[in-house]
């Protein structure tokens, strides 16, 4: 289908096949509109070290989605997270369950988000409203007043997708964000993060599933990946180190963090700068952002895939309105706006505060303060649900409570 030509107005184009997309088309699907996914790898994820924690607040929209029930299969779930204090032992201990009458499901999801990506695949596929179109890259796009046509590169040939609607959820780099004209403003941090998988008992040292150590100079989120020993230790360096002799840097600061000096193996790890970063607006016509391709954060919080989650959730509901109910467009343009500010008023702030906790924590007292907050918090279960409900805030009310039609009782 070509430029111009008239074009379904009920169809949607996802870009990008990473968790966010393949969970945004599969929701799309699920309340009746046709979606075609394009991503740009082949079907088969990589296992680069990448995102493993699912924050609480999304397990019910996994559960209504059907795929938490496999990933909780497939995952290790927590019910705690301890704050180890490297330097005295010390050791305080967060528990989900103080949520017990606020949500169904208070625990915390560890899988690797390719796992989560294989598993929502496999459901999409079963969809016959989605058409997956994968090795297709994404090169542009141009807009009319009818829909958007998409340029891509797919088996070493160039063609055009056309649709109503196109939602970009093709990361960081996003090249539908570029092809709006929209940057990423913001802020990159001094540090590279570095995502360790590694072999080493950390439950023998006292860490829970989930832990983050604190200390000066060492600060660390450790988590269990699986139940055959395989960790995730997460640190940071400063970014002007060079790259090249990370690895051997590495193995020094294990050193010193290990009990008896151990250097355990390292099965595989990534180093990545860190950001904080949102685009001006959602929404450009008719395309639309979700997720990292519409903002960016420090990965501390466990906020990039949660805050990207609770994006899709209101875009569902505001692209079924126009699509499906034929409301008007302005319906975006909110969707837009209460996501910006869930980002820029919540998950970044809480996100860059946790990682200068974490990883700058070496200013005078700074260390002492923050033990004695965390000591404060744990000390009573009624502060750690207030603790933990800040989280909460990363989902939007719905945009509109009730169909019109629904309070006549006709649909
Ligand atoms: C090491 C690491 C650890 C992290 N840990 C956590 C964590 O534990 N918890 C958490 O909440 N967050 C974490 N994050 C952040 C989290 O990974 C991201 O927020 C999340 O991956 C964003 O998902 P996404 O689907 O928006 O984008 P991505 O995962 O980046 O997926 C984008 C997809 O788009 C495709 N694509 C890109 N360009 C094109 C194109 N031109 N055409 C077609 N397809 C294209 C890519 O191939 C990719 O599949 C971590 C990040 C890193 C780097």
């Amino acid at each position: 289908m070509c430029e111009g030509e008239r074009v379904a107005q009920d169809s949607v184009i996802v870009v990008g096949g990473g968790p966010h997309g393949l969970l945004h088309a599969l929701a799309l699907a699920r309340v009746g509109v046709d979606v075609t996914l394009l991503e740009a790898r082949p079907p088969r994820p990589t296992n680069s070290p990448r995102a493993m924690t699912f924050h609480w607040s999304i397990m019910r929209g996994l559960d209504e989605l059907g795929v938490l029930d496999e990933a909780l299969r497939r995952g290790l779930i927590h019910r705690t997270w301890s704050i180890n204090v490297l330097g005295t032992g010390e050791r305080m201990q967060i528990d989900l369950g103080v949520l017990a009458d606020d949500i169904e499901h208070p625990f915390t999801l560890h899988l690797p988000q390719d796992e989560l990506a294989d598993i929502v695949t496999t459901a999409l596929l079963a969809e016959p409203r989605v058409t997956v179109a994968w090795d297709t890259r994404v090169t542009g796009l141009r807009q009319d007043a009818d829909g958007v046509t998409v340029d891509v590169e797919a088996d070493g040939a160039v063609r055009e997708y056309r649709a109503a609607w196109v939602v970009g959820a093709d990361g960081a780099t996003s090249s539908v964000r570029r092809a709006t004209g929209l940057g990423l403003p913001g802020i990159t941090w001094p540090e590279r993060f570095v995502a360790v998988n590694v072999r080493h008992d950390f439950a023998a040292q006292g860490y829970d599933v989930s832990a983050v150590q604190l200390d000066a100079r060492d600060g660390a989120l450790v988590a269990q990946i699986d139940r055959d020993g395989l960790w995730r230790y997460t640190y940071a360096e400063n970014l002007h180190l060079p790259e090249e002799s990370l690895r051997e840097r590495m193995d020094e600061m294990f050193r010193r963090v290990l009990p008896g000096g151990e250097v355990p193996e390292v099965e595989t790890w990534a180093a990545h700068r860190m950001h904080q970063r949102v685009a001006n607006t959602f929404r450009v016509g008719r395309v639309l952002l979700l997720a990292d391709a519409a903002h960016v954060t420090a990965p501390t919080s466990g906020y990039g895939l949660a805050g990207g989650f609770f994006d899709s959730v209101t875009l569902v509901e505001a692209l079924a309105e126009v699509v499906l109910h034929g409301a008007d467009h302005e319906i975006l343009d909110r969707y837009s706006e209460v996501r910006r500010k869930v980002f820029t008023g919540l998950a970044s702030p809480v996100s860059s505060e946790s990682k200068q906790l974490l990883w700058n924590a070496d200013g005078p007292g700074r260390l002492e303060e923050e033990v004695e907050r965390f000591r404060w918090i744990t000390s009573s279960p009624d502060r750690q649900r207030q603790y933990l409900l800040v989280g909460r805030r990363l989902e939007s009310p719905p945009l509109r409570r009730r169909r019109a039609t629904s309070v006549a009782g006709s649909v």
